[in-house]
Parts: structure tokens; C-alpha cells; sequence
């Protein structure tokens, strides 16, 4: 007799062999009941408690953020692994039953997780919670047209709007524990101020920048909320969206942009092929212009599991860090 878990624990590897096999951690017991290879790290809070509600969250950033809070009180199931894209990300089997299964939830919204908007925006038993975080926004905060779909989803990338979301996770979970309520405020409060202390961080990093040279661009347009909160002109060769096709019209362009600011690096994100910024190096060096690659960014995925940038505060640290210093000109 054939296991039905095997099926889709084939169909699981195979997938995940795709999409960078090394980053994912060890199996666990998805709701499902069959081995999971999703990761369900609980981190610094340990392992869930027998009680523990099953709580989903579509990217690292959004359960980073739910671990935080909920801590051992969630048994949480993050269904877009490290290192890939969130708006090509197309949901496997495992992931829609997760959902199903799932009391809670949470997705940024925005169209982000395109290929999974359907299920999400789907309305679930009244018993359970769909979340998108960025309704915790106001139109005044989305940066495009709030009445139209061309509102940028990358809200995380300015870490004081991020900050707002962190009551939304607060109330939906102590929605369904209540008697978690003041842990979960706690936990929420010092991650506000954590956020708060980053945010500062990100403004003192990006002011050690000469102001003329204060331009980004990358692979695809994800960092404009980043732009607007710090300080930055930002450029992508894509929209944003990776869905969207790059138009080579952009190289030029974007040349142009360097040419008359001086810009001393581009850069590559970790989640999109960057063979586009590498036209842009080489159409810069045709000229005659010397274009460094910063360090990678992260822009729509969490770095690896253990590495410094496995969860939020080290993703956007890194971030600051690597924009400073390579449009500062430093090695
Ligand atoms: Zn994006």
C-alpha cells in the first residue's frame, strides 16, 4: 500500500530542489499530518505548546514578525521559503491545505503573493482569520494608486510602517487565545521599540551617504517605501513587480541616471536573477564608468536560515549597511 504522504513529499523535494534545497530546515508534522519540509522554526521561543494554535504566514518577514509575538503559543507555518519570490511564488498542495487548516492567516496583501491572492482573499470558515497586514495602513501611507492595482506592496521595506502592522498580529492572535492577551501585548511593545531603534538606525546609515550619490537601483522596484522613508531617489529595471517584463529601454536610462550623479554601485537582490544589473555594469563600462555591485540586498525574502539576515531586523540592517557603504564609495 503507497503512503500518501509520499506523494507529496515527492512532489514537495522535487519543488524544493528547484528553489535552492539548501536553505530549507529540517522536516516537522505539517497539519496535513504528513512530513513537512516547511520550515517551522520557532526560534528563540522554543517549541509551540501542545495548545498552540496553528497560525500560517505567506513570507519570512510576516512570520518573523508572528514568531515574535505569538512565540510557543503559535505552531506557525511560513509557506514562501528564504530566497524566493513571493510574486512568481506558486502554491503547492501542502500550502493550500495549510491554509485550509490554518486559525489564523496572515498575508501582506497588496497583490504581493500573486499567484496565491485567490485562496487568501477567499473568505474562511467563520471560525478562522485571514489577515493582510497591510490593512493596518492608511492610503496616505501606500505609495501608487490605493483605488487601482498599481499600489507597490513592499511595505515592509520602511520599517516605521512595518512598526504599524505589529497590532494587527497582536489582536488576531489574541482574538482566538485570549488568555494570551497581555503576553502578546508585551511581546508586541518590545517589538515596536526594537523597530523604533532600527528605524533610527536606518536614517543615521543612509545620512553617512554624500547626498548627490543617494540613488538605488536594483534589479526590481521593491525598495521605494525604503526610497521615501531614508532618503533615497530609487531605480529598478523591473516594476514592481517581477512579473512585469523589464524593458530594455530601462539600460539606457538607468546609465544615464549614474552618468549624472555619480552613483558608485548597483545592486543585485537576492530573490531576483540580477543578469539585468549586469547589463547595466557592462553598458556603464562602455562608457567608460566604473560600477560596483554592493553587497546582495534582501528585498522580498528573508536571507538563509543562520545567517545574519534570517529574520527582519538583520534583513534591513544588512540592507542599510550594504546601501551606506557602497554608495559611500566604500569598499
Ligand atoms: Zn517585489
Amino acid at each position: 500500500m503507497t503512503n500518501p504522504c509520499e506523494g507529496a513529499n515527492l512532489r514537495s523535494t522535487s519543488r524544493r530542489n528547484l528553489l535552492k534545497l539548501a536553505l530549507w530546515t529540517t522536516a516537522t508534522v505539517s497539519v496535513s499530518g504528513c512530513p513537512s519540509p516547511k520550515d517551522t522554526r520557532q526560534g528563540q521561543h522554543g517549541n509551540p505548546s501542545d495548545e498552540a494554535l496553528d497560525v500560517v504566514a505567506t513570507t519570512g518577514m510576516i512570520a518573523d514578525m508572528v514568531r515574535s509575538i505569538g512565540g510557543n503559543a503559535v505552531r506557525l507555518t511560513q509557506l514562501i521559503p528564504a530566497g524566493v519570490d513571493p510574486h512568481l511564488y506558486k502554491p503547492i498542495r501542502d500550502d493550500i491545505v495549510a491554509i485550509v487548516h490554518a486559525k489564523i492567516v496572515f498575508y501582506n496583501g497588496l497583490k504581493l503573493e500573486g499567484r496565491m491572492s485567490d485562496v487568501l482573499g477567499s473568505r474562511p470558515k467563520s471560525d478562522r482569520l485571514h489577515v493582510a497586514l497591510s490593512d493596518a495602513l492608511t492610503s496616505d501611507d501606500f505609495i501608487g494608486e490605493p483605488m487601482s492595482d498599481q499600489v507597490d506592496p513592499h511595505i515592509w521595506m520602511d520599517v516605521s510602517l512595518w512598526s504599524k502592522t505589529v497590532g494587527l498580529i497582536e489582536q488576531s492572535l489574541s482574538a482566538r487565545l485570549p488568555t494570551h492577551q497581555a503576553r502578546f501585548q508585551e511581546a508586541a511593545e518590545k517589538l515596536r521599540e526594537q523597530l523604533a531603534q532600527l528605524d533610527r538606525y536606518g536614517q543615521e546609515s543612509i545620512e553617512r551617504i554624500p547626498k548627490k550619490q543617494r540613488v538605488l537601483i536594483s534589479s526590481h522596484d521593491a525598495f521605494q517605501y525604503f526610497g521615501r522613508r531614508y532618503g533615497l531617489r530609487v531605480e529598478g529595471v523591473q516594476g514592481i513587480s517581477t512579473a512585469s517584463e523589464a524593458g530594455l529601454q530601462r539600460i539606457p536610462q538607468l546609465i544615464e541616471i549614474v552618468s549624472e550623479n555619480s552613483v558608485p554601485a548597483v545592486f543585485k537582490e537576492s530573490s531576483v536573477a540580477g543578469k539585468m544589473i549586469d547589463a547595466v555594469i557592462e553598458g556603464a563600462a562602455s562608457r567608460s564608468i566604473k560600477l560596483q555591485v554592493g553587497q546582495e540586498l534582501y528585498s522580498d525574502a528573508l536571507g538563509p536560515a543562520g545567517s545574519h539576515a534570517d529574520n527582519y531586523l538583520g534583513m534591513m540592517k544588512h540592507n542599510f549597511d550594504a546601501v551606506s557603504q557602497a554608495l559611500s564609495g566604500q569598499p
